[in-house]
């Protein structure tokens, strides 16, 4: 399958102090792919570079390139060092069969050998040595080629060559060491697991009991989690970085402008903080939207990508299951070199949409895959093309009982699967002796809306969707509070204490140091609506307001106040009770001026000039198939 091979190449990044003078891809791409996507020959390649025979460039933006290499497993490009280029940097991004890449540089004056790059790349992919190598061009010579030339064991690889970067002048040092550990660990410090299951509803403690029995009475397990952002991109964007999503930026793809921005380079992730205390850092995701290209593999020396389609609820090839085994083989390897300093991300996706699970969980045989579809179709018959926040809020929709109960059933059977293998991931662990000193953190990005209030899939401010289920595990040496008021934005900062890089610039506030009497504050950055929801003295409050998507409203929107405000009391609405409530005047303006305070003081938004890239029509047809429209 054409889309799922593309998918599942392993992309290696790295960060540096370069300056991106070209954007480029180099893809084998199964044969079915060319057709799906719009390509545009493109002649505007930058003059200083000039492309081989064989090596077509594409673009399907004004500055992101596709090159489309056809026939051959090497090729050249030359560059005319007229603008004074000393050193360019040459990541190839390369699928998991390629097991030798070689890049040498043959036309410099200097002698060859010395210029001569061999990059031998196992297939284990653990620490490729040199994956992205730096070329000193010759200062004397006017033009210089490099040559990289991939060997492959199969034919239908996907390669890419992604970019060519120049060092700005007055960097000479090219040995930024990017792709590679900042720093050498200077102590044992803890293995630290951040899992995130994706569309992992709060409700579902029982489906989850094999994982809270396995991880024991030393975690917390939150009875007041939040999370941001109502989706998955800004959602895990704000885990990366604890700041909310009107501060890092990354909004997701909602086919608006402003969606082609990254996660906010100012600011620092967990893996690049990781990396700089010695960290080796380790991704595996299953959704296309937080990849590195949306600045997601900043500091992780490994990064997978084994995404979840729509077939693959049924094939089980990339779910939870085979998740944890390609954890576990990782962890097998690193822990040939080291047992602690360790960084893992596992992202796991079996609840989302189709909620699908595997077979052997559901009792009928003959079970009608075709139901979920059914399902999503009547909803999206239900709330029609324009459906805005407003829709959601003012409607309730007639869908059939049965089957939206049989949904929330296999729902929950999806979600106990996944619980099943994360449990297994932890008795690994302990037959590794790495459980007990480890930091284990699992929350869901978001929940799940089945029809409550007029909201489905993850959209909404409600509990059903910002009230995940989380559960932490500290080290066991430490001993933390039993906290009830935890918020993804906290895992930085917690992450950032335990390794002693704690800073009071972050949003969110470590766990050790949590006291529970907290604001609660989660946006939802829409094109149509910017939402947010503020949770004081036992009150909550959603203000909605006319959008500036993809950042927080102007001032003067602010000034002229919301659109809608709607009031909740949280602990009527845990009893099923989602009746509006008119708090008292003093509450109402308090939260007022909270949300007020909030928003003019952040309503800046972030200058960036760098732009992820746009989703692959591929990505975006995956995205349709998962119900994203
Ligand atoms: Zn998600």
């Amino acid at each position: 399958m054409a889309i799922s091979a593309l998918n599942k190449a392993i992309l290696y990044t790295l960060r540096g102090d370069f300056e991106t003078v070209w954007e480029g891809g180099l893809r084998k791409i199964d044969e079915q792919i060319p057709d799906t996507i719009e390509y545009i020959r493109d002649e505007e390649s930058p003059q200083w570079l000039q492309l081989d025979d064989g090596l077509q460039t594409y673009h399907f933006t004004d500055s992101e390139y596709v090159s489309l290499l056809s026939g051959s497993d090497e090729f050249r490009f030359t560059i005319d060092n007229e603008q004074g280029i000393r050193a360019i940097e040459v990541p190839i991004i390369f699928s998991d069969k390629a097991d030798d890449i070689r890049i040498s540089q043959p036309n410099t004056e200097s002698d060859d050998s010395k210029n001569e790059f061999r990059i031998q790349v196992e297939q284990s992919y653990d620490y490729p040595p040199v994956l992205w190598r730096t070329l000193t061009v010759s200062e004397d010579s006017r033009s210089s080629g490099i040559r990289v030339d991939v060997d492959q064991r199969e034919p239908q690889l996907n390669r890419l060559l992604r970019s060519v970067q120049r060092l700005p002048d007055g960097k000479q040092e090219a040995n930024t060491a990017v792709g590679l550990p900042a720093a050498v660990p200077t102590e044992e410090q803890p293995p630290i697991f951040l899992i995130s299951v994706d569309t992992l509803r709060y409700d579902q403690h029982e489906e989850l009991h094999s994982l809270i029995d396995e991880l024991g009475p030393n975690a917390i397990l939150p009875s007041e989690p939040r999370t941001q952002g109502t989706w998955t991109p800004p959602s895990h964007a704000s885990m990366f970085t604890g700041a909310h999503p009107g501060d890092h930026g990354y909004v997701g793809y909602r086919k608006a402008p402003g969606d082609k921005r990254p996660i906010n380079p100012s600011l620092t992730t967990i893996p690049e903080l990781l990396a700089e205390k010695g960290y080796k850092n380790s991704a595996l995701v299953s959704h296309s939207r937080i990849l590195p290209e949306f600045d997601f593999g900043r500091g992780f020396h490994r990064f997978r990508h084994d995404g979840m389609g729509y077939s693959d609820w049924v094939t089980r090839d990339s779910d939870a299951k085979a998740s944890v085994n390609q954890m576990i083989d990782w962890i097998e390897q690193d822990l040939a070199v080291r047992d602690h300093s360790l960084f893992y991300f596992l992202h796991v996706f079996d609840p989302h949409y189709p909620y699908i699970p595997p077979t052997e969980r559901i009792d009928s045989p003959d079970i009608d895959f075709s139901r979920s579809k059914t399902f999503r179709s009547q909803v999206d018959a239900a709330k029609g093309d324009d459906w805005t926040y407003l829709d959601g809020y003012r409607n309730e929709y007639d869908l059939d009982p049965e089957l939206v109960r049989e949904m929330k059933e296999w729902y929950s059977l999806s979600v106990e699967y996944t619980g099943h293998q994360i449990a297994r991931f932890l008795q690994y662990l302990k037959t590794q002796d790495l459980f007990e000193e480890s930091l284990i953190i699992i929350t869901g990005d978001h929940g799940e809306e089945f029809g409550e209030r007029g909201f489905f899939s993850h959209t909404s401010l409600y509990d059903g969707n910002i009230r995940p289920f989380m559960t932490i595990k500290p080290p066991a040496s430490e001993s933390w509070p039993q906290k009830d008021a935890i918020d993804t934005i906290d895992f930085l900062p917690t992450i950032a204490q335990s390794v002693g890089e704690y800073s009071p610039e972050y949003s969110g506030t470590p766990i050790q140091r949590k006291s529970d009497a907290t604001q609660r504050i989660t946006e939802r950055i829409y094109p149509e609506w910017y939402s947010i929801s503020i949770e004081a003295d036992g009150t909550k409050g959603i203000f909605t307001y006319d959008s500036n998507y993809p950042d927080r409203p102007t001032k003067d929107v602010i000034q002229q106040g919301p659109e809608l405000e709607e009031f909740y009391v949280p602990c009527e609405v845990r009893k099923g009770n989602y009746r509006e409530e008119e708090p008292i005047p003093e509450i109402k303006a308090k939260l007022r001026q909270i949300v007020e305070e909030f928003l003019v003081d952040k309503s800046a938004s972030y200058d960036v000039t760098a732009e992820a890239s746009r989703p692959s029509q591929e990505t975006m047809e995956q995205l349709q198939n998962l119900g994203y429209k």
